[in-house]
């Protein structure tokens, strides 16, 4: 594929980072990596895959592997030649992740754009609610526009959170008073077999920004960046009836707020902290005197201390040391301990 070609397609995806296009060294080494895994794979295996190219820190080292299936079957064909134990991680638009400039062992599986149907289902015209499927390549802000358009309400929230369905379904995302699993009815997984589940709300723990598979039968939980062998592959959302021009409102003023509030200029991966009971992680780092701190590359944000933003050259190591900072310094003057909401993953 022609460099210039791969810029557009970057671009063309919608990534959070699409405005800071990879070097053209990264991509014309990604093209002659390029290979195809075996005859039944219709996807694309990559090897030593810079992962600063799929993450929006635009940081961080390589993937051992990492394979973006065609389409759902592809995706099912691949998993059953993953050898026992190797690790394997599922990633979404990055957004809320972290490779450290060591780099991933194991195969990293990307599912955008690959997992990107949606469709309406459920009830038909005139019911009080009624449902969208889609698949967990889908970005969550498509979501939020489709259901406005076709004059469902609840998921106007999607819209300020710039990754996949699966990383919002992963993390419980979510803003403004919503979160993902308000209004999942189920989810689709797949496990390391290739085979198929259907999940309700009631077969996981759900908190703030925090999912987790049950325990099911003694089955075993993978370490790792996905705490369950079983990755989403597709989510079916139930929303009421609503007035299509209303939701589009709220799109609209979240996303003001959003631009308002944060460092949307420059490459991040949203709050860094969960916030404390009755507080917020950004309020508590302000404090320390810490907004605007640099080290290496990286920044805490002047315009909202709960971001920590590339400025340009950053190395996952110097965002991980901001980050490390912040919770010292938190502990250290409030005694309260910050939990990451990012994902960090990898070896130093
Ligand atoms: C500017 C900005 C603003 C943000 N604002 C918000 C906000 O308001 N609220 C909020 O909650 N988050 C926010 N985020 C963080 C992030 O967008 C969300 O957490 C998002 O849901 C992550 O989706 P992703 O596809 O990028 O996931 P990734 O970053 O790719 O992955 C995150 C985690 O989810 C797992 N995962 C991804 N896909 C799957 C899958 N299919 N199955 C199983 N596990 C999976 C990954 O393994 C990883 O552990 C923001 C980020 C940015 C950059």
């Amino acid at each position: 594929m022609r460099a210039s070609r791969l810029l557009r397609d970057h671009a063309r995806r919608g990534h959070p980072s699409a405005f800071i296009p990879p070097p053209l060294r990264v991509m014309v080494a990604m093209v002659k990596q390029t290979r195809k895994p075996g005859d039944a794979l219709r996807g694309e295996l990559r090897l030593h895959e810079p992962m600063a190219r799929h993450t929006s820190w635009r940081a961080g080292g390589t993937a051992e592997r990492a394979y973006s299936p065609a389409d759902l079957a592809d995706l099912r064909e691949f998993l059953r030649g993953v050898p026992a134990g190797e690790p394997v991680h599922m990633v979404g638009l990055g957004s809320n992740l972290l490779v450290r400039d060591g780099g991933l062992r194991g195969t990293v599986i990307f599912t955008h754009p690959a997992l990107g149907a949606m469709r309406l289902g459920g009830a038909g015209a005139g019911a009080s609610e009624g449902e969208i499927y889609a698949e967990t390549g889908v970005a969550s802000p498509r979501v939020a526009r489709f259901a406005a358009l076709h004059g469902l309400a609840g998921a106007e929230f999607l819209a300020g959170i710039p990754g996949t369905v699966g990383g919002a379904l992963a993390m419980n995302a979510g803003c403004f008073g919503g979160e993902a699993w308000d209004i999942v009815a189920r989810a689709e997984t797949v496990d390391r077999s290739g085979a198929l589940h259907t999940r309700t709300p009631a077969d996981y723990e759900i908190a703030y920004r925090h999912v987790m598979l049950k325990e099911e039968g003694g089955r075993k939980k993978a370490e790792g960046i996905h705490p369950s062998e079983e990755w989403f592959v597709a989510a079916y959302f139930r929303l009421r009836a609503g007035d299509a021009e209303e939701s589009r409102r709220k799109i609209k003023e979240l996303l003001r707020r959003r631009i308002a509030t944060q460092p949307l200029n420059q490459p991040n991966a949203g709050s860094v902290f969960r916030n404390p009971q009755r507080d917020y992680a950004a309020r508590l780092i302000e404090a320390c005197g810490l907004k605007g701190r640099t080290i290496g590359g990286a920044q805490i944000s002047g315009k909202h201390a709960n971001f920590v933003v590339n400025l340009g050259s950053a190395r996952a190591a110097d965002i991980e040391a901001l980050i490390e900072l912040a919770e010292n310094a938190v502990r250290e003057k409030f005694g309260i301990a910050l939990e990451r909401e990012v994902r960090i993953v990898g070896e130093t």
